[in-house]
């Protein structure tokens, strides 16, 4: 299998077209075409040599993904699944806001992080997406818009972003690249479940792009209950890193918490979160995220409404900022993961099917 072009961040473009004893400008050509005309073949870079055209098919393909299933919601959210060549599958939503278009990517094909709450974390992690995977989540959708242009895109698909750090990162370089796709800064969102090493790293990175921290839980004991990872990253190192973050950059970080009731949503949790957030005021936002049951034998629930409301007035009381995450998509399997859960549900159970056949 040939690897996409998506790959290649401009810099290691530039490196293979003049390794191929073309000019560079050559490279922000190809450049032009794939992000600013979005082009899905090579045939189509018309200023381009055919000996040269020829040479670019030999090595890459653009898209490297197969569009599977496409589901779209009443509130015009659209949930696509996408297989890649090894037969796994992937999934990316877009979102309509206010603002504009956002779509939320994938980074990794499951999640080692291992999440009580989460439908990615519960399948385990495959592998890490290519570079180029993510971009062409990105440049598939954009492809099946009319007119309308992605504005935002968030970090928040299946997969910890920071478990796959280089590859982000390259991916982040090539979406906010102002000669291409030129999707700024400030409209991207990375959210991570706080690999605290990683977070120094992406303090002194050299894009402004939005951090998010999934931190679900006002303390130690229940985070370790809910979080693998905060039992060895627990919320000490993670505030540090985040207070290193916030230092660095003088940006806000979010915070988000799944109301799950009679877990994390009581009086005491409320308190206690706006503790641990107080000397982060300005810096601080939270966001309150209605939980999406991951299946029939679930062992969370949804918090009630009452509960929802009563935890974001004590916020506010303490004067931290805060909101109640809107819904997307909620009759199209909406968080993120769930789609490909149930995919590879139908997969397996074809698949006892096939193993039952076989032994009649
Ligand atoms: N791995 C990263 C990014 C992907 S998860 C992280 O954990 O931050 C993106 C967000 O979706 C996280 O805040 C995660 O906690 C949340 N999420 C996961 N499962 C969910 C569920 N069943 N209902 C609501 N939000 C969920
Ligand atoms: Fe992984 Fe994020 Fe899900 Fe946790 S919430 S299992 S880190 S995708």
């Amino acid at each position: 299998m040939k690897p996409s072009i998506y790959n290649l961040t401009k810099e290691k473009l530039i490196e293979w077209v003049v390794s191929q004893g073309e000019k560079k400008f050559r490279a922000i050509q190809i450049w032009e075409w794939l992000y600013r005309k979005q082009v899905t073949t090579f045939t189509e870079m018309t200023n381009l040599s055919n000996d040269f055209i020829n040479r670019l098919d030999a090595h890459f393909v653009v898209n490297p993904l197969k569009q599977s299933i496409v589901q779209t919601s009443v509130d015009g959210t659209i949930k696509y699944l996408f297989e890649l060549h090894d037969h796994q599958f992937i999934e990316t939503v877009l979102m309509r806001q206010k603002y504009g278009l956002s779509i939320c990517v994938t980074t990794q094909v499951g999640c080692r992080m291992g999440c009580s709450f989460c439908a990615s974390g519960l399948l385990s992690k495959k592998r890490n997406l290519s570079v180029g995977e993510i971009v062409a989540q990105i440049m598939q959708v954009q492809n099946s818009l009319m007119d309308e242009r992605v504005s935002h895109v968030v970090v928040m698909g299946i997969g910890e972003p920071f478990d796959n750090y280089e590859n982000v990162l390259d991916f982040l370089h090539i979406i906010n690249d102002d000669k291409g796709l030129a999707i700024g800064a400030r409209h991207i969102t990375v959210s991570t479940s706080g690999l605290a090493t990683k977070i120094y790293d992406f303090a002194t990175n050299d894009l402004q792009i939005n951090l998010a921290i999934s931190l679900h839980a006002p303390g130690n004991e229940i985070r370790s209950r809910l979080m693998r990872i905060n039992r060895s990253i627990p919320l000490e190192k993670l505030m540090a890193a985040v207070e290193f973050y916030t230092k660095t950059t003088n940006r806000r970080v979010t915070f988000e918490y799944i109301l799950l009731s009679g877990v994390n949503d009581q009086v005491h949790h409320a308190q206690k979160l706006a503790n641990l957030l107080k000397n982060k005021k300005k810096l601080a936002y939270v966001n309150l995220i209605p939980y999406n049951p991951v299946n029939e034998y679930d062992q969370y629930t949804r918090s009630k409404q009452a509960d929802v409301l009563r935890f974001y007035d004590i916020l506010k009381k303490n004067k931290i900022n805060c909101v109640i995450r809107q819904e997307f998509g909620t009759d199209i399997d909406a968080a993120c993961g769930q789609l490909r859960a149930k995919q590879l549900e139908k997969d397996s159970v074809n698949l006892e099917a096939k193993n039952e056949m076989s032994k009649v």
